[in-house]
């Protein structure tokens, strides 16, 4: 099929502008739940050094690898069973005590992590932290989407849209393509979000970061690991391969002017207090701290999200995390309104729901650049924060939050695990409650057998789960949305009553 034939096709019931992660996690989603897709992507080469290790080195938190584990992705992720620990200091370590993440460079120690903390977390559940790559977890979606009939146009970016009562026409590359909705999935300066005149608020930088491949004639003059200076921060990664933070205000990064290797040799001179060399630079590229965040995720039938929807700087590894999360919310939403099915409200909880989780990122950023500012009062602070960091609690805390594994909807309901993701019960049969969804289906668990139960599943076309646990959790009955969060649950006698209300307020109807 050629460009032409391809802009003459029906609507498609989707078309998203933007083939990155989340993109094509949500273009998998809605293909599976049996939507039209096309995605329209600006860059011609999905390859770029800078998605590859160890700058494309992303952080994969719980409420991702379970995500991809419930669709039965994550045996997919290799490179984590060879890549050496990023968050390694170079200094001596044992494995019982390795560094496994940072809040603001303060280094997270898993010796000090006591998961028995984490009262829905089962053992065996998949980890909650695992690191892969850009490249690595777009090849794996893009062959998803593909394979569920995604079409995937490359080198084709987005440059306007116009929005009417029935669909979207969206202009790439001269030519117009329709489709019933438009998803920004266009990251950080998504022109989507731009055009559609989202309102995009939040706070300025404080920092440029550098993240460079560079030849160091010298360096053994910058410390191992992640350095604090009365000036700000680097971090020689592996040799050759070093990340600085700027404190100018954002400055450089948003003069938008060529990366030399005099300028990066002026700033780590700078920011290490040394006269360390640089003498090549091969790669480089700039961020920044800037924390922003639509402030509706929904403009009639125009969506946003991912970076598309909320920026922040990188520290922590939370942005992939969010977007992905944003993609298992929004998809059987928009597939169910899609199809007609969706009660009033379902496709608006996207916002309600993910909106608040996206401001708690932005704050969490913003926390580490507070202390992480040479300025004294901050320095003090990083102080009190490092000795919190190095207690039991303190460290499960910090790894709780920057793995997501409490991530919660305020859903209303009476059972306290409404709102939280599905523990991954492993039943006396051998089945494993992640395991059971992966055609992008919830289903209704069941531990007691219950006659009334089995029926009601048939009934609304649910798939039932039944069999024992070793552990309940204090759980006889839940019900589970397709994007695997508990919508009900019992732990005595069911409310068939409150289970009828929730299966149809979240549209589990099949
Ligand atoms: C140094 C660094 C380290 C990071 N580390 C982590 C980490 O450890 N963990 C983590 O969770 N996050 C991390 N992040 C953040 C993470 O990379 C982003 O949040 C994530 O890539 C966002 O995915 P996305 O699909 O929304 O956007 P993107 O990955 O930016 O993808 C957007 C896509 O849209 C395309 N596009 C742009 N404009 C158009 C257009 N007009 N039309 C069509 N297509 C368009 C782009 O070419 C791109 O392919 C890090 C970021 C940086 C910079």
């Amino acid at each position: 099929m050629n460009d032409t034939q391809l802009s003459k096709q029906p609507p498609y019931d989707v078309i998203i502008s933007g083939a990155g992660p989340v993109g094509l996690f949500l273009a998998g989603e809605l293909a599976l739940a049996q939507c039209s897709v096309l995605i329209l992507e600006k860059a011609a080469d999905p390859h770029s050094p800078l998605k590859r290790v160890p700058f494309g080195i992303r952080g994969l938190s719980s409420p991702s690898i379970e995500a991809l584990y419930r669709r039965g992705l994550l045996d997919q992720l290799e490179l984590h069973k060879r890549m050496s620990n990023p968050h390694a200091q170079l200094k001596e370590q044992t494995p019982q005590s390795r560094p496994v993440g940072h809040f603001a460079g303060i280094s997270l120690f898993n010796d000090k992590i006591d998961a028995s903390q984490w009262k829905y977390r089962l053992p065996g559940s998949p980890p909650p932290t695992l690191m892969s790559e850009m490249q690595e977890v777009e090849s794996i979606l893009a062959r998803r989407a593909a394979s569920l009939g995604v079409v995937i146009l490359r080198g084709l970016g987005v440059t306007s849209f116009q929005q009417a009562a029935d669909g979207v026409t969206v202009e790439a590359g001269h030519q117009s393509f329709h489709g019933r909705w438009l998803v920004g999935c266009d990251g950080a300066r998504s022109v989507v979000r731009k055009l559609g005149h989202f309102e995009f608020a939040g706070t300025e930088p404080e920092f440029t970061g550098y993240s460079t491949q560079v030849d160091l004639a010298d360096p053994e003059k910058l410390q191992p690991g992640r350095t604090l200076t009365p000036k700000g921060m680097y971090l020689q990664s592996q040799p050759g391969y070093v990340l600085i933070q700027d404190f100018d205000g954002g400055a450089f990064h948003h003069a938008d002017k060529p990366i030399t290797r005099e300028h990066v040799q002026e700033v780590l001179r700078r920011i290490s207090n040394t006269d360390v060399t640089v003498t090549a630079l091969h790669s480089a590229t700039t961020w920044t701290d800037r924390a922003r965040q639509a402030t509706t995720y929904r403009d009639g039938r125009v969506l946003l999200a991912g970076d598309a929807a909320h920026i922040h700087s990188p520290l922590g590894g939370q942005g992939l995390n969010l977007g992905l999360g944003d993609a298992m919310n929004l998809g059987w939403k928009l597939a169910a309104t899609i199809h007609g099915q969706a009660p009033q409200g379902l496709l608006d909880s996207y916002f309600t729901e993910r909106h608040p989780l996206g401001a708690q990122v932005l704050d969490w950023s913003r926390a580490q650049v507070a202390i992480m500012h040479p300025a004294p009062a901050a320095r003090a602070l990083n102080a009190i924060f490092r000795d919190l960091v190095n207690t039991r609690d303190g460290a499960t805390y910090f790894a709780g939050r920057i793995w997501g594994v409490h991530t919660h909807y305020d859903l209303g309901g009476d059972h306290p695990l409404v709102g939280y993701s599905v523990p991954d019960y492993a039943l006396d049969n051998g089945v494993k409650v992640g395991a059971c969804m992966r055609a992008g289906n919830g289903l209704l668990l069941d531990f007691e057998d219950d006659a009334t139960l089995k029926a009601l599943a048939a009934e609304y076309g649910l798939p039932y789960v039944t069999g024992k646990p070793a552990d309940r959790l204090g759980v006889n009955a839940a019900l589970v949305r397709p994007d695997g969060i508990i919508a009900w649950a019992a732990d005595g006698v069911p409310d068939v009553s409150g289970l009828r209300a929730a299966a149809d307020r979240w549209c589990m109807r099949r």
